[in-house]
């Protein structure tokens, strides 16, 4: 039996010991959440500012989640896709509401981020009928790691090693319309693009370059896909980023990848096509998964819709997000805030610690903040979260950017 509830740590070396090293060495020892906070095996409270990479977005067993989770677990658990279940036609019922999505759209469910894009990518080899090799993403794009999706993914240190990828995908330089312009012709299947780009700091696009990748797209008869994974399910005050029209310029995309805060802790993923002529890119028997649009999950996702919809989170996710800009903004080290709502890059200026010791003093002071480059602190709390809570967070941040 492991020790680690004595605070000797052991729990380092047994993770070490049976655990695979790509996540590195972990650092907390978690054992219990509730709402905006966790604990770890010795008992000590952290503020989750990160709330599992903008998963948990009604916070940490959140009753309505629990009850949702609980009460599916004892009824039904798992079929297989030869059938179909209550839970898994009203969440694709909700989630064709809430993208106020055309006749003919359609939901595939999987259970990841990685697995919504490949699907994604599998629809974009059909797009034109097939035969169109190209397939573009944008410098910076993070879309996950499984080989498919990870060929997408702009950073090296993640791909190189792992080459050759899927053929014919090709980045673009970030912002570039002219570039994207100069990409894409009638080869080009699909472009791939993050309204706001999260792992490479939360960046959103200058403006004019969504409505750009939509015009050039469909002048060429290519796919747009949007990958909505970490952006979408009320992060930026609307259901999804692109919704927004500060962030989406009215675009209307081919195909919509959600995963992370949609589950709102349990793995689910969706690829979402938008009107008939997207839905056929596949057909019966093209594509499949064992464990994808399974009765918890979906009972879980379609919990936290209507949870969102209740507590009015993407109106407090919009106006919460606003004063925190400006709070941070103002905080001695702070050189500039990126992102929407609740999905925020806090840019340190020069002189401030690297985003890595940064964190590592937050988490020692009892704050949970993902150093996402060496510059930038990611922020992407559960959308529940309270200013009354977030404000320690605010106190401690100066001295939290002071050397020592
Ligand atoms: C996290 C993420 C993914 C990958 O999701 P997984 O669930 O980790 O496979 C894909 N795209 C974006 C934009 C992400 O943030």
């Amino acid at each position: 039996m492991s020790e680690a509830t004595t605070g000797t740590a052991t729990w380092r070396d047994d993770f070490s010991r049976v655990l695979s090293p790509v996540f590195g060495t972990p650092q907390l020892d978690i054992v219990r959440g509730r709402g905006s906070y966790v604990w770890d095996a010795d008992g000590k409270q952290y503020l989750d500012l990160l709330a599992g990479i903008a998963v948990n977005a009604l916070g940490h067993c959140h009753p309505a989640w629990v009850k949702a989770v609980s009460e599916q677990a004892a009824t039904l658990g798992h079929i297989s896709n030869f059938f179909t279940s209550p839970p898994q036609i009203a969440l694709a019922e909700k989630i064709h509401e809430i993208l106020d999505l055309p006749e003919g759209s359609a939901v595939f469910l999987s259970n990841s981020g990685a697995e919504a894009n490949e699907a994604a990518l599998k629809m974009a080899r059909r797009a034109g009928g097939g035969g169109r090799p190209i397939i573009i993403a944008v410098d910076g794009a993070f879309h996950g790691r499984t080989m498919g999706a990870l060929s997408l993914t702009a950073k090296a240190a993640y791909r190189e090693p792992f080459a050759p990828g899927v053929p014919g995908v090709v980045h673009v330089p970030y912002g570039d319309v002219d570039a994207l312009a100069a990409a894409i012709n009638d080869t080009t299947a699909a472009v791939f693009i993050e309204p706001i780009q999260g792992e490479v700091g939360v960046r959103t696009h200058p403006a004019g370059y969504l409505r750009a990748a939509r015009e050039l797209t469909s002048a060429a008869g290519a796919l747009l896909i949007l990958d909505e994974v970490q952006s979408g399910i009320g992060r930026t005050g609307t259901w999804f980023a692109h919704q927004d029209p500060a962030i989406g310029e009215g675009v209307v995309p081919d195909i919509i990848t959600s995963a992370k805060g949609l589950g709102g802790g349990m793995p689910i993923g969706a690829t979402i096509t938008v009107g008939t002529e997207n839905t056929g890119l596949l057909s019966a028997g093209q594509h499949g998964t064992t464990f994808g649009g399974n009765p918890i999950a979906c009972a879980a996702a379609l919990a936290v819709l209507t949870t969102i919809e209740t507590e009015g989170l993407l109106d407090r996710a919009g106006r919460l997000g606003e004063q925190l800009r400006t709070e941070l903004a103002g905080v001695p080290g702070v050189a500039g805030v990126t992102g929407q709502g609740l999905l925020l890059g806090v840019e340190l200026a020069g002189d401030s610690p690297d985003a890595k010791a940064v964190a590592a003093r937050a988490l020692e002071a009892g704050f949970i903040v993902n150093p996402v480059t060496p510059e930038r602190l990611r922020l992407a709390p559960p959308l529940t979260i309270t200013h009354e809570e977030i404000a320690p967070f605010l106190t401690a941040l100066p001295d939290l950017l002071t050397h020592d």
